[in-house]
């Protein structure tokens, strides 16, 4: 059942066995396990089916140590979450990502062996195909290029499959809608925990879009409201101690993460690469740039590729992970071109129209780009990097002292990059380029901010709006804020679900992730409920 919170009466209470804070990937993942079972589950969304500005501006707030995208656009409020503006690309943490620890910090106390049944469940969750992540399994689907890496080097490549539940509302709103047992209630934000006479939470208050209050009580209750929104709820439930809730280690909110996604070197094609055109079908046809382009950006499988460093060069030398895109160099449109494509695909036809003239003054750029975007045979191939970076107590979500409009502090995101970790790129760019450089495909120059000295990272590292961290999972209470199956230390009945669980980050994109660790989590509760 889908219902609109304002249609609840100002104070009503709600009971349910599972309450799960959240109607994203990771609250929907969770809510999936109970779907068409005696569980009831009740899911509070702060937002509705679809985009509203309103719910969206509850996820503001400030943004004070390295630059970030608004929070409001990072973490939508909407059914589906910010899978409901997602790309869909998926592709699951590899086997040392779980083993891997940094600076002193522990890593994940599970290893990929515990995920892979929930990995196998995810696919299906997200509809996609189960033939698997490695270039090996693609290898019929990979440019030319990519095939002959894999072929001839010891890189791997690693492939990503594009769920088509992009957005996740799309199949969701649907079975929501049907079922008999998940109740969702929209417009519905939690406000704050109330801890029980013991170390349990006994209910969550909450208000409507229209300001009614209500309260939910369930056996157990689950945050799935997003990194932002999960730390907001955390720290917020101070009438218990001032810290917050599962806050009595200082660590929630801490190790925030997130994956910088930057150009990091290029390739200078040898003119023995341009030369052996077999290899290089996509860079040496006729329409040289676009079909590059599309071919290495979207082949035609539907899938993505990227080349990573073989996971045992890794374990033995304790590499962050990297995983590179080789792609034509980017050619910037001049700014009016970027405004009249915006228009015209925003059909505001008028807007566009008034744009013709500036166009037509700076015709020679954009021919110029258009030459270059998609007819040159590309000389060189960017290394377009995604980037893994080492757990940074430091890196923090705090609350701010600015407040919602239902009264609750605003999140302030401190994202801090570790210094050590420029030095562990720079370390892995040197490796994989010395082996294309060893296939004949040219020699790689790294940009000029990968090897000057100090820690300053490219003005243009951003995040992939993956964002990470601030609830770890660890055995040992004084290091994380969650045990090994997604339940906070020390409160008998609080889980947390989505990447903020996440003690180390890995390089792909974390819907996977995020969907089978939900899913781990759910059989657990439901072993509570039964006591099995
Ligand atoms: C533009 C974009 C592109 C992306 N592309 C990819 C990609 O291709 N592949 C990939 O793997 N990842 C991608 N990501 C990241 C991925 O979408 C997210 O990591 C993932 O969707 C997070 O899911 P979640 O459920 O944990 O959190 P969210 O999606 O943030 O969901 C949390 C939900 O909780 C609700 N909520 C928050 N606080 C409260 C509260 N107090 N009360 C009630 N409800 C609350 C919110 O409204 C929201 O619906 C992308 C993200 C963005 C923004």
């Amino acid at each position: 059942m889908l219902i609109d919170a304002t249609d609840l009466e100002d104070g009503q209470e709600v009971t349910a066995d599972i309450c799960i804070v959240g109607g994203g990937l990771a609250g929907l993942g969770l809510a999936s396990a109970f779907l068409g079972s005696e569980v009831r589950v009740a899911v509070l969304e702060s937002g509705y089916l679809g985009p509203s500005a309103e719910a969206d501006r509850l996820s503001e707030g400030e943004i004070t140590a390295h630059p970030y995208f608004p929070l409001s656009e990072a973490a939508p409020r909407r059914l589906g979450g910010a899978a409901e503006v997602w790309g869909g690309w998926c592709r699951p943490f590899e086997a040392v990502d779980f083993e891997a620890s940094y600076n002193g910090w522990t890593g994940w106390p599970i290893r990929a062996a515990d995920l892979e049944p929930y990995y196998r469940l995810s696919v299906d969750f997200l509809e996609m195909s189960d033939r698997g992540f490695t270039g090996r399994d693609w290898a019929d689907g990979l440019p030319a290029l990519y095939r002959h890496i894999q072929d001839e080097s010891s890189l791997r490549i690693g492939v990503w499959q594009e769920s088509p539940l992009a957005p996740l509302s799309k199949s969701w709103a649907g079975r929501l809608r049907e079922s008999h047992n998940l109740t969702t209630y929209l417009g519905a934000t939690a406000l704050h925990l109330e801890m029980g006479s013991g170390e349990a939470v006994a209910g969550i208050s909450a208000a409507a879009a229209d300001g009614k209050r209500f309260t939910v009580r369930a056996r157990h209750f689950v945050l799935a409201g997003g990194a932002l929104g999960t730390v907001r709820l955390m720290l917020a439930s101070d009438s218990r101690s001032e810290e917050g809730i599962g806050n009595r280690h200082g660590m929630v909110g801490r190790f925030f993460a997130e994956h910088p996604h930057v150009v990091a070197g290029r390739i200078a094609l040898s003119s023995e690469a341009k030369r052996r055109r077999p290899r290089f079908p996509a860079i040496d046809s006729g329409l040289g740039g676009l079909r590059a382009r599309i071919e290495m950006e979207r082949p035609r499988a539907g899938i993505r590729a990227g080349i990573h460093l073989d996971e045992d060069v890794r374990r033995r030398e304790g590499l962050l992970n990297v995983i590179a895109h080789l792609r034509p160099p980017s050619v910037e449109p001049p700014q009016c071109a970027l405004e009249f494509f915006r228009e015209v695909r925003h059909r505001n036809i008028g807007k566009a129209l008034r744009l013709v003239p500036e166009l037509v003054r700076n015709l020679p750029a954009v021919l110029g780009v258009v030459y270059r975007r998609l007819l040159k045979r590309p000389r060189q191939l960017e290394l377009y990097v995604q980037v893994e970076t080492s757990p940074n107590p430091d890196s923090r979500i705090v609350l701010s002292d600015e407040k919602d409009e239902f009264g609750m502090p605003r999140a302030d995101l401190q994202w801090r990059i570790d210094p050590a970790d420029k030095e562990n790129l720079q370390r892995t760019l040197q490796r994989m380029g010395d082996q294309l450089s060893a296939l004949g495909l040219g020699s790689l120059e790294l940009e000029p901010w990968v090897t000057a000295p100090g820690d300053v990272w490219s003005d243009e590292a951003f995040g992939g709006l993956h964002m990470m961290g601030a609830t770890r999972m660890s055995v040992d209470p004084e290091d994380g804020v969650v045990d090994s199956d997604g339940r906070v230390h020390g409160v008998d009945n609080l889980w947390i679900a989505g990447s903020s669980v996440f003690p180390t980050y890995g390089a792909a994109n974390p819907g996977m992730t995020i969907v089978a660790t939900a899913l781990r989590t759910a059989e657990r509760i439901g072993q509570k409920l039964t006591g099995s």
